[in-house]
């Protein structure tokens, strides 16, 4: 049986800190699939379809497979019969969150084991939304998004 883990989140865009849970994973795992949640964010920076392309651009691992996912994750989970959900930890601020969605999860579908990885410290204070932030206000944000990603914001914005 193949071990497959599903990693979600809404990645817009992708960061550093999201690549380095990723590639954590596909050492842990024969498949990892990078899903991004469908109309989660009402005015997200990136469509889900220019997310789905970034993260493959960007994504080297021959084992990583991204797509959209809609409705509940655990159905999705089931669908594409992983066993396993990959999330990331950043701080305690994090935890509440993440435990009750894993708690939720876990009593829809016992079946799904929620697995949680720690990026690297450099990326621990990482986030998408912090990363747009800084960017729209003329900060810079290289090293933190890989160049494609710096690349897309400033044709977005015009910077
Ligand atoms: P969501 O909207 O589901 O939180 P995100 O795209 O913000 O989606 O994040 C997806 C997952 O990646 C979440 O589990 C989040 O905690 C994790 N994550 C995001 N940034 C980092 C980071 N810098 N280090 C570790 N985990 C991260």
């Amino acid at each position: 049986m193949k071990r497959r883990a599903i990693y979600p989140g809404s990645f817009d865009p992708i960061t550093m800190g999201h690549l380095d849970i990723i590639e954590r994973s596909t050492k842990l795992f024969d498949e990892v699939i990078v899903a991004v949640l469908l109309n989660a964010d009402k005015q997200p920076m990136f469509t889900a379809a220019e997310r789905l392309k970034m993260i493959r651009e960007v994504s080297p691992w021959p084992n990583v497979r991204v797509d959209t996912f809609d409705g509940l994750l655990v159905h999705y989970a089931v669908a594409q019969k992983a066993g396993v959900i990959v999330r990331g930890i950043r701080a305690i601020s994090d935890y509440e969150y993440e435990l009750q969605m894993a708690l939720m999860n876990r009593r829809l579908e016992p079946g799904v084991e929620t697995v949680f990885l720690m990026a690297a410290e450099a990326y621990s204070y990482l986030s998408s939304r912090l990363i747009k932030e800084v960017f729209r206000l003329g900060g810079s944000v290289g090293e933190l998004v890989p160049q494609l990603v710096e690349q897309r914001m400033r044709e977005k914005w015009g910077k």
